[in-house]
C-alpha cells in the first residue's frame, strides 16, 4: 500500500508530476491556492504504486511518498 501527500499550498501547478506518474493518477485541481495556482491533486489514490517519480520530478518538493 502506497500513498502520496501533496502540499497544495506550496504547489505551483506546473504539472510536471502529472506527466511523471506512470499510473496517471495526478491531475490539476479546480481550486486555486493562496498563491493563485491551481494545485495538483491525487484523483485515484488507491492506484499509487509508490514509485516516487512524482516526488522526484517536483521542483518545489511538494510531494511526500509513503510506502
Ligand atoms: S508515487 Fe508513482 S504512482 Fe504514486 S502518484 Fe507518484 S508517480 Fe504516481
Ligand atoms: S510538480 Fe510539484 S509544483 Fe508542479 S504541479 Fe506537481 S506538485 Fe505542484
Amino acid at each position: 500500500m502506497a500513498s502520496i501527500t501533496i502540499n497544495t499550498a506550496q504547489c505551483k501547478g506546473c504539472a510536471l508530476c502529472i506527466s511523471a506518474c506512470p499510473k496517471n493518477i495526478i491531475a490539476i485541481g479546480t481550486e486555486s491556492n493562496r498563491g493563485g495556482y491551481f494545485s495538483a491533486e491525487v484523483v485515484q489514490p488507491s492506484s499509487c504504486i509508490g514509485c516516487a517519480r512524482c516526488a522526484i520530478m517536483c521542483p518545489d518538493c511538494c510531494i511526500t511518498v509513503m510506502k
